[in-house]
C-alpha cells in the first residue's frame, strides 16, 4: 500500500504501516484510527482531498507486529521519494516509527509530540511535526486530548512553513540557485 492524497498537498501525514483493512483496500487509515484522523482533520477545516498520507512501511507486517529495522530500511527510499515528489511544507509524523525515522533521532513520541522542527528530508526543507498515533489515542482519553491540542496548531504551522525563509542561511545571505543555462538564441537561417 503506497499512499494517497493530493499531489499538491502542503500537509503530508506519515503513519506506521498498513493494517488489515488498509492492506485489503490499498488506502491508508481506513479503519478506526482513520475515522479519528478524518474527524481531527475536519476539526481544523481540512479533508482528505487537501492532504497526502503515506506510511513508513508499505506492506502489512504479519499480525500487525512492529516493523523490523530491515523492513524500515527497505521502504525508506520510497517514502523519501514520495516526499520529494509531493514537496509538502509540513510533515506530520504519526507515532514513534515515523517520528524517529524522519527526525533521525531516537527520541520517543511522548517526549517530542507537538514540537515542530525544521529538517532536510532529502533535498526538501520541511517543518516536521510529531503527533501521537491516532490508534494509540483511540483508547486513551488523555492522549486524545493532547492529540486534539497538537492538531489545533496545524493551520498555524502550515502558514508559517509557507512563509518561512531558508533556515540554513545566515541573515542577509542570498541563496544562490543554479539556473538552467539560457536557451541559445534561435538562429535564423538565411533563406538566400
Ligand atoms: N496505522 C498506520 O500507521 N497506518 C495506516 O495506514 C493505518 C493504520
Amino acid at each position: 500500500m503506497f499512499g494517497v492524497g493530493n499531489p499538491d498537498a502542503d500537509l503530508m501525514f506519515v503513519g506506521e504501516a498498513p493494517g488489515f483493512h488498509e492492506d485489503q483496500q490499498g488506502i491508508p487509515f481506513v479503519g478506526q484510527a482513520g475515522k479519528l484522523l478524518d474527524r481531527l482533520l475536519e476539526g481544523i477545516g481540512l479533508a482528505r482531498s487537501d492532504i497526502y498520507i503515506a506510511n513508513v512501511i508499505k506492506c502489512r507486517p504479519p499480525q500487525n507486529r512492529d516493523p523490523q529495522p530491515e523492513e524500515i530500511a527497505s521502504c525508506e527510499p520510497h517514502l523519501f521519494r514520495q516526499i520529494e515528489v509531493i514537496q509538502p511544507k509540513l510533515v506530520a509524523t504519526l507515532g514513534n516509527f515515523a517520528t524517529k525515522l524522519l527526525s533521525g533521532k531516537p527520541l520517543g513520541i511522548t517526549r517530542v509530540h507537538g514540537q515542530e522542527q525544521e529538517v532536510m528530508l532529502g533535498a526538501s526543507r520541511v517543518l516536521l511535526y510529531p503527533l501521537y498515533h491516532p490508534a494509540a489515542a483511540l483508547y486513551t482519553p488523555s492522549m486524545l486530548k493532547v492529540l486534539e491540542q497538537d492538531f489545533a496548531r496545524i493551520p498555524e504551522l502550515i502558514a508559517r512553513a509557507e512563509a518561512s525563509v531558508p533556515v540554513a542561511l545566515a541573515p542577509g545571505v542570498q541563496e544562490t540557485v543554479d539556473l538552467p543555462a539560457p536557451e541559445p538564441e534561435p538562429v535564423q537561417l538565411g533563406l538566400f
